[in-house]
């Protein structure tokens, strides 16, 4: 939990000697409180004070990291139980999963499967994240071929998982540097486990039947010097498991340390659609990451839509820029389509504008990044604003005409917007679906 700058000052010799830059040691308090200078400007904190202030600062949360460089993935590290209380800032990983137990064209033809979930939606890419691959025939050397195999085809980095910690080890040795996440689904192979972790430098997920076990568990793995610690209470289906991630994430924010660590759910439904339900469910509440058998596109893209939609910030609408954008091969005789700058409102039309094959330009005004009725209710789309950015778009010196159109949803718009903007307005379809119907049969210059 973040620490007040009053508590921060108690820990700080509070000599005033200026060394760190800050004229008193209470200014460099409330700088480091705000996140704006770290502890080492004060060459004179004792290493007492530097203990406590470490340990109170820790995250409720542990942050893990899987993978490296570019492709490292974070997780935990969160500090709200509801969303909207501020924010959830580290999307939970989704893998995808390979067992061991199928023959190695199958492992390939699926891993490349998982690489290619790969989608755009609102202007930002989202895709799956991890390979996860099971080690169900508990042959140390068929779980090594395949883990090596799936991370090669897939593209992506691995969660490996067993019963076995000497056959985590074998697999974690067959990705050199880069530092999988390695499950133990038996409890009484953690400590070894930890013993792999720490020697391939990777972090651990670890199953136990419930969170009192967990409790017992992690402490010895902290002092088998693992840090980065995934818990999995070992509870499976939709209820259990969504009240056994409730209670950790909820013990987790009291500062109950020994669940202070981000979480790990595996999905058990086998018809297909309540694979995606399932997985969807636990990335809303409340794990970080989250292995599921979806591997089709239909059943993968709500799962990624719905962790898309649950780590943005709620306060700020997702917008585009806005301005004037060209949707295909654009001329002098080709339609203006206004809309606003809400990501979803523009992406829509430019979606449609495409599907249509008629080369359009589509004006973002800047509503804030609202929609377009609840723009035109807060008086942010009008006559006034959509006027102004027709002007500094430039729009009149790229079309040979001075006709524009604004979604049906505000025909009422339409007189205001010609008497203020001297363009001649007309009504398009009230949803984006119907754009392409309209620009091929009612569009006219
Ligand atoms: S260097 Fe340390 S002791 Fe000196 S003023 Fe800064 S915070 Fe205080």
């Amino acid at each position: 939990m973040a620490l007040t700058g009053l508590e921060i000052y108690k820990q700080l010799p509070r000599t005033n000697c200026k060394d760190c830059g800050f004229p008193t040691c209470l200014a460099f308090a409330m700088k480091m409180a705000a996140g704006q200078v770290p502890l080492e400007k004060c060459p004179h904190v004792t290493a007492e004070a530097k203990a406590a202030l470490e340990a109170a600062s820790r995250p409720p949360i542990q942050l893990v990291r899987i993978g490296t460089d570019d492709n490292e993935i974070k997780i935990g590290n969160e500090t709200q139980l509801y969303r909207h209380e501020e924010r959830f800032y580290r999307p939970a990983a989704v893998a995808v999963r390979i067992s061991d137990t199928l023959e190695e064209s199958a492992i390939a033809e699926r891993a490349e499967a998982i690489g290619r979930l790969v989608f755009e939606r609102v202007g930002t890419q989202i895709k799956v994240n991890l390979v996860a691959v099971d080690n169900e025939s508990a042959k140390a050397d068929r779980f090594e071929k395949a883990a090596r195999l799936a991370a090669e085809k897939s593209g992506l980095d691995c969660v490996l998982m067993s019963a076995t910690a000497g056959n985590l080890k074998k697999a974690a040795a067959a990705l050199p540097g880069t530092r999988p996440l390695l499950y133990i689904s038996d409890p009484t192979e953690a400590e070894a486990a930890a013993g792999v972790a720490k020697d391939n430098d990777c972090p651990l997920a670890v199953r136990a039947d419930g969170l009192e076990a967990l409790a017992e568990l992690t402490p010895k793995l902290t002092a088998a010097g693992v840090e980065e610690i995934v818990l999995d209470p070992g509870a499976r289906g939709l209820k259990p498991t969504l009240e056994a991630l409730t209670q950790i994430r909820r013990l987790a924010l009291k500062s109950f340390r020994p669940v202070g660590y981000p979480t790990i759910a595996l999905t058990t439904q086998t018809d297909p659609t309540m694979q995606a339900v399932e997985a969807s469910t636990y990335i809303a509440k409340y794990a970080a990451v989250v292995v599921t058998d979806a591997v089709e596109p239909w059943q993968m893209l709500p799962i990624l839509t719905t962790r898309q939609d649950i780590y943005v910030d709620p306060q700020k609408p997702v917008a585009v820029e806005p301005k004037l954008n060209a949707v295909g091969e654009v001329g002098g005789d080709s339609p203006l389509l206004v809309t606003t700058n809400f990501s979803l409102s523009y992406y829509s039309v430019e979606g449609e504008v495409e599907a249509s094959r008629v080369p359009a330009y589509v004006l973002a005004v800047d509503t804030e990044g609202t929609s377009v009725l609840t723009a035109w209710a807060s008086d942010k789309f009008n006559a006034e604003t959509i006027t102004r950015a027709l002007k500094s778009s430039q729009v009149e010196e790229k079309v040979s005409h001075r006709q524009l159109v604004i979604p049906g949803l505000v025909a009422v718009l339409s007189a205001g917007v010609e008497d203020e903007s001297g363009w001649s307005v007309q009504i398009g379809p009230k949803e984006a679906s119907g754009l392409p119907s309209y620009l091929k049969k009612q569009w006219k210059v």
